[in-house]
């Protein structure tokens, strides 16, 4: 990055600092990865400079050509990777994702059925302050109290008593398998569209190894940035019935140019995420979890529904007398990264709740395997036990940046 050190020394130095950090912390944040350097190469070329507005062989603009190309690689990969009738690649995120969904398929003023925020579920499923809250009148299902799973009977007969015209499923911060189907018969009983949004485990199922919600919902959302291992965006799959309603609700609804640099990206992750070794990744990354979550219930932590079965774990900290906040803060300065949470029926609040929310997609992409992953519980437990303790922190940062030169980040520009 020479060009940008000598013309822009303030922005190379910002990100030096970041890929530093990258490099030589732990990232536990369960919706971050390391894409490839393939991905990352794709997302910096001269796609970025192209207007493309509308979709491969009817834009709006001439020279599409070859991004026409890009996009429809991109479309063919998502959709023979989640056996879909229809893929739109072109939300810039997952939010634009499912606001594309809504634009497709409610009116303003149509209620919703969606796993509550503070129970696991995402800002757009209808959080009182994001577009979905204010638009479309959500009800909130949940988990069930005591095995902390959700409650699909209660979920069943909330749909039943409000008849709402779309029921949502997918979640944020659920470490439970998602039970599609049992929530699609619900969606059929009463009518409603089913819509999944499988942003956190679209990785697992891409590998075989979560049910695939593509057959029994109407529309699937996903991001590309987390298990998948892309580029940061967004993709919609759906029906062919429904493809044009989305189509125009991408654009013109909502867009106009896609980012076909990252478009350009997303087409490489949907071809790695094919290839064989993506099952392998994917599989370590679920071990990784079932290990780290092993080691942390024997050092007595209560993990929220006791366990996980996909790739993140929500640790309740009030079991050992800490807050979200002070276990997120205790961890980042001794170079663990990761995210204070809300936990199932908290009774604290979200700036400061009982939870930390952790996951190993990332980890597992340095290659780490249950060995490592056994290594990092232990900083984590010795970091907890001790949350003041500066000199703890510090002896814990400098092992992990020693530790963490055999597990180097695919695709970072500065090397060692
Ligand atoms: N959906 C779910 C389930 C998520 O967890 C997230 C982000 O964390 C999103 C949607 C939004 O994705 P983005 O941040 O790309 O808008």
């Amino acid at each position: 990055m020479d060009i940008l050190k000598n013309q822009d020394p303030e922005v190379f130095d910002s990100i030096l600092s970041e890929e530093r950090r990258q490099r030589d912390e732990l990232e536990l944040i369960a919706s971050e990865n390391y894409t490839s350097a393939a991905v990352m190469e794709a997302v910096g070329s001269v796609l970025t400079n192209k207007y493309a507005e509308g979709l491969p062989g009817r834009r709006y603009y001439g020279g599409c050509q070859y991004v026409d190309q890009v996009e429809r690689l991109a479309i063919d990969r998502v959709k023979s990777l989640f056996g879909s009738e229809h893929a739109n690649v072109q939300p810039h995120s997952g939010a634009s994702a499912n606001q594309a969904v809504y634009y497709a398929s409610l009116e303003i003023g149509d209620s919703v059925l969606a796993m509550d925020l503070a129970q696991g579920g995402h800002l757009t499923h209808g959080m009182k302050l994001n577009f979905s809250g204010r638009w479309y009148p959500t009800i909130g299902y949940g988990v069930d109290p005591k095995t902390e799973r959700i409650d699909y009977d209660r979920l069943a007969s909330l749909a039943r008593e409000h008849k709402p015209k779309l029921i949502l499923a997918g979640a944020s911060a659920y470490p439970r398998i998602i039970e599609f189907e049992r929530i699609a018969e619900v969606a059929r009983e009463i009518g409603a569209t089913f819509f999944v949004d499988m942003a956190h485990i679209a990785g697992l199922v891409a590998a075989g190894l979560h049910p695939n919600p593509v057959p029994v919902a109407d529309f699937v959302t996903t991001t590309t940035h987390k298990t998948l291992r892309g580029p940061r965006g967004g993709v919609v799959l759906c029906k062919e019935e429904r493809a044009k309603k989305l189509d125009s609700a991408v654009f013109p609804g909502l867009q106009g140019g896609p980012l076909m640099h990252v478009i350009a990206g997303k087409a490489v992750c949907f071809g790695e995420a094919l290839k064989p070794e993506f099952k392998t990744y994917a599989a370590q990354v679920i071990a990784n979890a079932n290990t780290l979550a092993e080691e942390l219930t024997r050092a007595g932590f209560r993990l929220v529904s006791g366990g996980t079965d996909n790739h993140l774990i929500l640790i309740d900290m009030t079991s050992k007398g800490l807050t979200g906040k002070i276990g997120e803060a205790a961890l980042g300065r001794a170079g663990i990264t990761v995210n204070k949470n809300l936990i199932p029926f908290d009774k604290r609040k979200p700036m400061d709740p009982s939870g930390v929310r952790v996951g190993t997609p990332a980890l597992t992409t340095r290659g780490m395997r249950e060995d490592a992953i056994r290594q990092v519980a232990a900083w984590i437990i010795t970091v907890l036990a001790a949350p003041d303790d500066e000199a703890v922190a510090k002896r814990v940062s400098g092992e992990i940046e020693e530790f963490a030169r055999d597990y180097p980040v695919p695709a970072a520009a500065l090397g060692r």
